[in-house]
């Protein structure tokens, strides 16, 4: 398997050429220059798979610069009962009616970034071992996605975590989270900044292209191709557990922010799996619904977009997005340029012509969007119906999934983090009686652990100094 940029740029590279890189060298993303199809017999043998034997049959299909050996071992290593808490790995917990949640979330940090982050730690490793080279990732986090990376990254060889975070700004969960670890190779620098502060100086780092090479600074954002195929692997799992027949159909609904977890549907559909309805929940925060409604992608400037209690999906500008258009477009890289180099560069966004449009209609995608009194109506209506805490995100998916059933196809919603992380969210949706969200064992007097972290000033010179003197 070969991959492209969705810019037009065709050289051809491989699997491991384009696992340690962000963007292509013109600005597009990559994609495999096609997807392979699963047939029924694939379907029928891959059903009784464990999920670290599914994860290696569709990563198979991706990657041939691994050997097969080596890459089975690797996803054996990732996907286990210790870390994902269960033997399923993404059990699907019944609503009721056909619906469902898939638990993504068991993971050590409970968001589902776990999925896909974990692997990425496992390949990372692996790939930087192979060649002899180390790697710095540098990152600005408000939560999720630094601790997702720091947990993935952990003891790791070869790679270092720079994570920079607003000094006092994340939730008293995700500070001791992410503070509480010990391991060498994992800095934690919180900035005297907010979130804007802490992301500038990332840039401002990476684009000093001598300083970045001679440290070897990398990134785990969520363009990253080996995260979006790790996701792919859930939506076969949750297929095989909501269906008997590989004659039926389902559908996801999945709460979305930068339009990864659900490219990854795409991904998958595109493959073959039989998927009926793809099912975008927005927050506030409502470019991607506005877009499918309306064939019209706007993107917001930092006025419009609002802080919400479903934080991770409080997203301007959806960074995968460009991945589905270019499909959409019928992998037309002139057109995506112009949709994205020029219209969302210079006039904030871009309209589908009528033709454009009329043919997303055979994508599967359908939206709607969520507010925070949905959110907490949904959150307090879940509880009552069936016993079930769901956290914010979730319950954006939730809602908008009740506004899309088809009769006679199962909906699973994917769980994107456990309730533990929004207790003020639940504890308002719910009242004064309201349950205290559980919290895995592991993760029992997590606030009490000593915390290792650096404060510093929104200085670029103090955050390139401290690589420096820590660099792996
Ligand atoms: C990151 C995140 C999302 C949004 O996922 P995208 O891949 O950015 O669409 C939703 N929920 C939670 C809890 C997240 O951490």
């Amino acid at each position: 398997m070969k991959y492209l940029s969705t810019r037009g740029d065709t050289t051809p590279r491989g699997f491991s050429d384009i696992l340690l890189e962000g963007l292509a060298p013109d600005g597009g993303l990559y994609l495999p220059t096609h997807y392979p199809q699963v047939d029924a017999a694939t379907l029928a043998r891959w059903r009784g798979l464990s999920y670290a034997d599914l994860a290696f049959e569709i990563l198979s299909l991706y990657i041939d610069d691994i050997p097969s050996a080596d890459l089975k071992r690797l996803t054996h290593a990732t996907y286990t009962e210790a870390v994902f808490g269960t033997p399923e790995i993404t059990p699907l917990k019944p609503l009721g009616d056909g619906l469902c949640l898939q638990a993504l979330s068991n993971g050590p940090t409970l968001a589902f970034k776990d999925m896909a982050m974990q692997l990425l730690g496992n390949l990372f490793e692996y790939e930087l071992g192979r060649r002899g080279e180390t790697l710095n990732i540098l990152g600005a986090t408000s939560g999720d996605t630094g601790s997702a990376a720091e947990y993935a990254m952990r003891g790791k060889q070869g790679v270092s975590v720079f994570m920079l975070s607003p000094h006092g700004r994340m939730s008293p969960f995700q500070q001791a989270q992410m503070f509480s670890l010990q391991d060498a190779n994992i800095h934690n620098l919180a900035v005297e900044g907010v979130f804007d502060d802490c992301q500038d100086i990332v840039k401002a780092v990476s684009n000093d292209l001598e300083f970045k090479r001679r440290h070897k600074i990398g990134t785990v954002n969520s363009i990253n191709w080996a995260r979006l195929l790790a996701q792919v692997v859930y939506y076969f799992a949750g297929y095989f557990q909501a269906t008997k027949t590989d004659a039926e159909r389902v559908s996801f609904a999945v709460p979305s922010g930068n339009f990864g977890n659900i490219c990854a549907g795409h991904v998958a559909r595109s493959m073959g799996l039989p998927i009926h309805r793809l099912v975008l929940a927005t927050n506030e925060n409502d470019v991607l619904d506005e877009f499918f409604r309306t064939g019209r992608y706007r993107v917001r400037g930092s006025a419009e977009t609002f802080e919400t209690s479903s934080p991770s999906m409080d997203i301007s500008k959806a960074s995968n997005f460009e991945r589905f258009v270019f499909d959409l477009l019928g992998r037309d890289a002139a057109r995506t340029r112009e949709l994205f180099a020029e219209g969302v560069v210079r006039h904030g966004g871009f309209t589908l012509d009528a033709a454009e449009a009329a043919r997303c209609a055979g994508f599967g995608f359908v939206s709607g969007r969520s507010t925070h009194a949905d959110r907490l109506a949904t959150i307090a209506a879940t509880w009552r119906a069936s016993g079930v805490l769901v956290d914010t995100h979730t319950a954006d998916g939730l809602k908008v999934a009740r506004e899309h059933r088809d009769a006679g196809v199962p909906m699973i919603v994917l769980e994107t983090a456990l309730p533990a992380k929004f207790a003020a969210t639940i504890t308002e949706a719910l009242g004064a009686q309201a349950p205290v969200p559980p919290r895995p064992a592991a993760l029992a007097g997590l606030e009490d652990l000593p915390r290792r972290f650096s404060v510093l000033q929104v200085d670029v010179g103090a955050v390139k100094a401290c690589i420096e003197a820590h660099a792996g």
